[in-house]
């Protein structure tokens, strides 16, 4: 006569199928392993005690359970709903056996969460080739779920590692967007922000400022005062820029050596002019020594201001000539001063 679990020792590599049975009755259970137990394929579990069953199935990873209905303390159908609660149990096939073919309790235990149903004792070869197919199944489903669940992983992994991509190429384009020596927006980045805010104006029909900043007689600077003291200089102008602009759209930006420029949006020749007035008044304040100028006694700046309502067909660089001409008149006309470009109206109406 087999007794709980007299089996469970034996289970091999060649066992796949984990079968529990769960039934009051030693006679009934004995019959059934019978059928089962010299099934080189078949793991058999017996379990005699109904309060024992669903943690039964959980330990031995059950691929089927043979459910009898009638026991005492707690009935079948009872056990069905728990098994079907139970997170590990929830989707095990579980095969009923009853001892009558009553439409109702078959009705019923389907209802509940069976499988299938048998009456007892079934015939061999039926329930072996049940047992088969619900627990190759049951295994199938499990390994899909399994093997999806791993590939859930793997995408969320790969989310979280595109994501950090993403974050470290933001930071990257920020960091390559930056003049190194002043912390400005660098020669690229001015390029690329012009070409927008000189789309944008066009679209909107307003006008698109820049002034363009030279640091005057800064090659003798940087040779009385050594690199270092010029770098410190570079600096302290930038700042200074900086701190000058407000608006959210403003940008300053290094364009090259001692050069600087200020993209100002929606920005006449007048505020331009307004802007790079008091920049200059700024810098003379600050008062950087500067012993070989032949201008000051220290730091002054050139300014070129230009304005322009963007037109088809015109380009940015436009802008960016017409703002540097301006600067090289202010050079012209002595440094430490702001000169607007002139106006091309009259030349434009001559063509
Ligand atoms: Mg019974």
């Amino acid at each position: 006569m087999t007794t709980d679990d007299s089996e469970s020792q034996r289970s091999d590599a060649g066992k796949w199928a984990v079968v529990l049975l769960v039934d009051d009755q030693a006679m009934v259970a004995e019959g059934i392993r019978r059928m089962i137990a010299d099934e080189p394929d078949i793991d058999f579990h017996y379990c005699s005690d109904p309060r024992q069953a669903v943690q039964r199935a959980v330990e031995l990873n059950a691929s089927v359970i043979l459910q009898d209905l009638v026991m005492p303390e707690v009935d079948g159908l009872t056990l069905v709903r728990f098994y079907r609660n139970n997170p590990a149990t929830r989707n095990v096939p579980i095969i009923v056996l009853s001892s009558k073919d009553d439409a109702n309790v078959k009705s019923d235990a389907f209802y509940q969460g069976a499988t299938d149903y048998l009456v007892k004792l079934p015939d061999k070869v039926e329930l072996l080739a049940r047992i088969r197919a619900h627990a190759r199944s049951y295994l199938a489903q499990k390994e899909r779920d399994e093997a999806y669940r791993s590939l859930q992983k793997m995408q969320d992994q790969l989310e979280r590692m595109n994501q950090e991509l993403e974050r470290s190429n933001r930071e990257l384009h920020r960091l390559s967007s930056l003049d190194g020596l002043t912390a400005l927006a660098n020669r690229r980045r001015f390029d690329e922000t012009l070409e927008q805010e000189w789309q944008r104006a066009g679209r909107t029909e307003m006008p698109l400022a820049l002034i363009f900043a030279d640091i005057d007689f800064f090659k003798r600077y940087n040779d009385h005062y050594g690199h270092q003291a010029g770098d410190e200089c570079l600096r302290t102008i930038a700042a200074l820029l900086q701190h000058m602009v407000h608006r959210p759209a403003d940008l300053v930006a290094r364009y090259g050596g001692e050069e600087f420029v200020l993209i100002l949006p929606d920005t006449t020749d007048e505020g331009a002019l307004a802007v790079a007035d008091k920049i200059l008044h700024r810098v003379n304040e600050l008062a950087v020594p500067h012993a070989n100028s032949d201008i000051a006694d220290h730091i002054t700046l050139s300014m070129g201001v230009a304005s322009i309502l963007p037109q088809d067909g015109e380009s940015a660089q436009l802008l960016v000539s017409r703002a540097d001409q301006a600067l090289y008149r202010a050079k012209e006309r002595g440094r430490n001063c702001v000169e607007v470009a002139l106006p091309v109206a009259p030349l434009r109406m001559a063509h």
